[in-house]
């Protein structure tokens, strides 16, 4: 994979094809995600993409009444919010993206602390398919 540039855009593809990529600094073995060309640690530039395990703890969440206007096409709004998140992946990097399968209308339901699993939320078709990241409750 290492034709891919470390870039958002070879991300987002990756993202389409359902995967959670980090890369991985080949000089001391810290994990980014979002992925980096340069390691901020040690400023090497030999990065590899790896594939996360997708796995990994809500570290904290947030509840959006008012989202931009594709959510409030699938129906979203101040009576009926939605979820996103920092969850912690078990490779230790956090990411934040929406919550799916959680109960926003109860935020007590939503527990910090719970294992979650990445989930992929396609939008449109064909070419102008879009993926976007989510995590969901682990089952
Ligand atoms: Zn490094």
């Amino acid at each position: 994979m290492t034709e891919n540039p470390f870039t958002s855009a070879s991300f987002n593809q990756f993202l389409g094809a359902h995967k959670l990529m980090a890369t991985r600094c080949a000089n001391c073995a810290q994990t980014f995600l979002p992925p980096r060309a340069i390691c901020p640690h040690c400023y090497g530039d030999q990065m590899e993409w790896v594939e996360t395990s997708g796995k990994g703890k809500l570290a904290a969440f947030t509840l959006i009444y008012v989202g931009p206007t594709f959510m409030s096409a699938e129906g979203f709004d101040r009576n009926n919010p939605y979820a996103t998140g920092i969850v912690e992946l078990d490779e230790g990097v956090k990411i934040s993206a929406r919550l799916i399968g959680v109960d926003a209308k109860n935020p007590a339901s939503i527990q910090i602390g719970a294992p979650m699993r990445v989930a992929f939320v396609d939008r449109g078709e064909g070419a102008a398919r879009q993926t976007f990241l989510a995590f969901a409750p682990e089952k």
